[in-house]
């Protein structure tokens, strides 16, 4: 995936200035930085939740320009290339955690109910909770809510995943099983962009660290290198206030 010149306007402020940057398959990219800088803007821009106004990502094949339309075919295939986790599980509080898991797979991948169903199971074992299929979301823990947001996100086999502080709204122990079962996809070799608070994650489980700050990248670079020794002021600031 490319990113390059991307410019997102909300009126007349500007939240993303010219963000460039490159995703290699199997790369994980953390990102961090204060809030407010466009962390969660970029990453609603990349499937397209948000329209860039200018600059253009290219990803799954296609490019995204800034500014224009896309057709409904191509904003389906981004979507089913590109999977997204959000800080709020957003499961579907009336159906089954196994339904949960499966539904898209039918109605979006075209999958029969079995084969659907067959993933799903396979999936909630992978995340730890294939004893959990047949119970309603209410009924688990915010941890295990997200780990089930994450199978079902996998669900559609993405090419990428999108993390948007997953554990932000968790216990610091619920978090950390959602970040184990991170780590371990991104030891399976998922391509992953991942925003997050998590300095310990950014520093010893991805590539490479990008730091954003008004809108902008103000620093980016392998993950231990940057965090051990940032180069600008404002990064330095940054992780002096975070850790
Ligand atoms: P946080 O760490 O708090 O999640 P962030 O880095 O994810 O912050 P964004 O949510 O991307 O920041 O917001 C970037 C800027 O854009 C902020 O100043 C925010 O107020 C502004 N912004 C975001 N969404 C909108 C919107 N829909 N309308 C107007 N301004 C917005
Ligand atoms: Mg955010």
């Amino acid at each position: 995936m490319r990113i390059e010149n991307l410019v997102k306007r909300y009126g007349a402020y500007v939240a993303l200035h010219e963000i460039g940057f490159e995703l290699k398959s199997g790369e994980v990219v953390a990102i961090i930085g204060p809030s407010g800088s466009g962390k969660s803007t970029l990453l609603r821009c990349v499937n397209q939740l948000e329209q860039p106004d200018g600059g253009c990502i290219t990803v799954a094949g296609q490019r995204f320009e800034g500014g224009k339309e896309h057709s409904r075919a191509a904003l389906d295939t981004l979507r089913r290339t590109v999977g997204m986790v959000f800080q709020s599980f957003n499961l579907f509080p009336h159906m089954t955690i196994l339904r949960n898991v499966s539904i898209a797979q039918e109605r979006v991948a075209g999958r029969s109910r079995k084969d659907a169903e067959d993933r799903a199971m396979h999936l909630l074992a992978r995340v730890g909770l294939a004893d959990k299929a047949g119970q309603y979301p209410a009924r688990c823990s915010g941890g295990q809510q997200q780990r089930i947001a994450i199978a079902r996100a996998l669900a559609l086999d993405p090419q990428i995943m999108l993390f948007d502080e997953p554990t932000s709204a968790l216990d610091p122990e619920l978090g950390l099983e959602v970040l184990a079962v991170m780590r371990e996809l991104a030891e399976s070799g998922m391509t992953m962009i991942v925003v997050t608070h998590e300095m310990r994650f950014a520093e010893n489980v991805s590539d490479r660290v990008v730091v954003m700050a008004d809108g902008r990248v103000i620093e980016e670079g392998p993950s231990r290198e940057l965090m051990r020794d940032p180069k600008t002021e404002r990064t330095q600031r940054f992780l002096h206030a975070v850790r």
